[in-house]
């Protein structure tokens, strides 16, 4: 399907929104410009699903969760990040593996099955996209992802329509 990313990407936001506790507070950075994206909904609805997931999973009482996505070049990038614990530099590369969990202990008290990232990344990389994640120990997490625009929607003054 081809969607208006803004859209697509504020419905779940707001469905995330509704159902989410108090600790946790959403901003969205979201540009106005519309951008398209020739995409599988469903597989990209459960690729952003995780990563919100995550992000409210580790976040602190009274944390706040960013989302925000520029575009560079012919591909859109998405960041949804947060001011949680964050994830040790020698680890972050490997939270997109099958069945990796930061710490066992953690893991175990959190529930989950380590999967959700992995699946992401197939997901992302099936559509032509990056996905990766920095983070800073104690600080918070950012995950990034790409998607290509569809540029049939580009105009010849390089306008959106
Ligand atoms: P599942 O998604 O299958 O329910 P999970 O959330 O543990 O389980 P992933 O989503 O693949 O699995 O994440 C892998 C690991 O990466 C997590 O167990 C956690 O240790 C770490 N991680 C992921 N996102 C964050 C985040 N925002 N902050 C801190 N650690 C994170
Ligand atoms: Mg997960």
């Amino acid at each position: 399907d081809i969607v208006l990313f803004n859209s697509f990407f504020n419905r779940i936001i707001d469905r995330f929104e509704m159902s989410k506790s108090d600790k946790v507070r959403f901003e969205r950075l979201l540009p106005e410009a519309s951008y398209y994206v020739e995409i599988d909904t469903d597989k990209v609805t459960q690729v952003i699903d995780n990563i919100i997931s995550n992000a409210i999973k580790y976040s602190p009482d009274g944390g706040n969760i960013r989302f925000g996505f520029t575009v560079q070049g012919d591909m859109l990038k998405v960041m949804i990040s947060d001011d949680g614990m964050g994830i040790p530099k020698e680890n972050v590369g490997r939270i997109f593996d099958r069945f990796y969990r930061v710490d066992r202990a953690r893991a175990r008290s959190m529930g989950g099955t380590g999967l959700g990232l992995a699946i992401a990344r197939e997901m992302i990389e099936a559509h032509d996209g990056k996905i990766w994640a920095e983070s800073e120990e104690g600080h918070g997490t950012t995950v990034f992802f790409t998607l290509p625009l569809n540029l049939d929607d580009f105009d010849e003054a390089g306008e959106w329509e």
